[in-house]
């Protein structure tokens, strides 16, 4: 199989990478490294089953001879990474959708998109499963990225209606694992940055919202299982352990062995009170589920960071 990743540099994209390579598929990576890095792929770059095509997704994008799927990871991703590049994000969730469709279609190739618990907003259903619609503010700050999805996952449904193009839609609950990047200021790279500097976690708010945190190999399995079924519904894929921020940062702390203090800074505007998955639909269709424990996920994690800071 010939497999197009967009967004192939970035954390997700990098393993999704190295796995349809070393399950011996050609891969053709493409990214403008707006978020992504370049040493996430460096380890392929030797592979002849690898190339990289540095392009802009938002502009259409033409690859010589047959693909077979086409995954749609390009976007900033971490509320840090949105909230600086609001347009862009705006732009790679509708034209970058557009132009991967447009590809996938050209080619006859399956489409996966990269979709999101955040279409679910600051959720008024919990768990969240695909029936629900979602809370989201369209005009707020997280607005940019949450509506970009929105109207990505419409892009898709229509593709697939109107084209008939075999898609899938996997919703992704909150990832973690190496690659992340350490100022990406998502929750887990800042605790693990912090604790392992001596400096005090930053839990916003009173750290009592929740989240539900999904190893990466396994966020992989379920990508690389939803891509070859015919289902073109929405599927969440996470880990259904909610924890709540707080537990999260002292958890942390005490993986690390470090001294921090937690300190409480303000909460940003529109965090969600609360998220955590239910994945019956990935259960019965996949026959997928989690398996990593949270704490050897982190312990991984926390290895990989060593590591990185300690090269520089
Ligand atoms: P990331 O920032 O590490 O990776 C995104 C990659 O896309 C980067 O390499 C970036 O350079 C690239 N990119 C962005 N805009 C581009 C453009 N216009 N053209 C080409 N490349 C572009 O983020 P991630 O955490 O790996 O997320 C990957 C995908 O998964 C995103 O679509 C994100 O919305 C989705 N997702 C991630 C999570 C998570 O917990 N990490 C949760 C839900 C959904
Ligand atoms: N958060 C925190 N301290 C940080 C970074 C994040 O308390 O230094 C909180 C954030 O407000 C949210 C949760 O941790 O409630 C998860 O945030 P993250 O940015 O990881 O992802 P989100 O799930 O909000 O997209």
């Amino acid at each position: 199989m010939r497999i197009v990743i967009t967004g192939g540099a970035g954390f997700i994209g990098s393993h999704l990478c190295e796995r349809f390579l070393q399950d011996g598929h050609e891969v053709v990576c493409i990214d403008n490294f707006i978020t992504g890095t370049y040493a996430n792929i460096v380890p392929f770059l030797d592979c002849p089953r690898f190339t990289l095509i540095t392009h802009d997704i938002c502009k259409p994008l033409y690859v010589d001879g047959p693909v077979d799927a086409v995954l749609h990871f390009a976007s900033p991703a971490s509320p840090i990474d949105y909230m600086r590049y609001p347009i862009q994000t705006l732009k790679v969730g509708s034209l970058g959708t557009h132009n991967a469709l447009g590809l996938a279609r050209a080619k006859s190739a399956r489409f996966l998109l990269a979709s999101t618990s955040e279409v679910y907003g600051d959720p008024q259903v919990h768990p969240q499963a695909e029936d629900y619609w979602g809370h989201v503010n369209p005009i707020g700050v997280r607005g940019v990225y949450d509506e970009a999805k929105r109207f990505a996952e419409a892009m898709t449904m229509a593709y697939h209606r109107c084209h008939g193009l075999r898609t899938h839609i996997a919703r992704i609950f909150n990832t973690y694992g190496p690659r992340m990047r350490l100022d990406d200021g998502r929750a887990l790279p800042n605790f693990m940055g912090q604790a392992l500097r001596g400096e005090p976690l930053t839990v916003y708010g009173d750290g009592s919202q929740t989240r539900s945190f999904c190893y990466i190999d396994d966020l992989v399995e379920g990508l690389v299982r939803l891509l070859w079924t015919d289902c073109a519904e929405p599927v969440n894929l996470g880990n259904p352990e909610e924890v709540t921020i707080l537990e999260f940062a002292r958890e942390i702390l005490e993986l690390t062995g470090g001294k921090s203090q937690i300190v409480f800074c303000p909460l940003p505007q529109d965090d969600p009170r609360v998220r955590r998955p239910d994945i019956t639909r990935a259960r019965q269709l996949l026959g997928w589920e989690p398996k990593v424990p949270r704490r050897e996920g982190l312990q991984r994690t926390l290895d990989y960071f060593r590591r990185i800071m300690h090269a520089g």
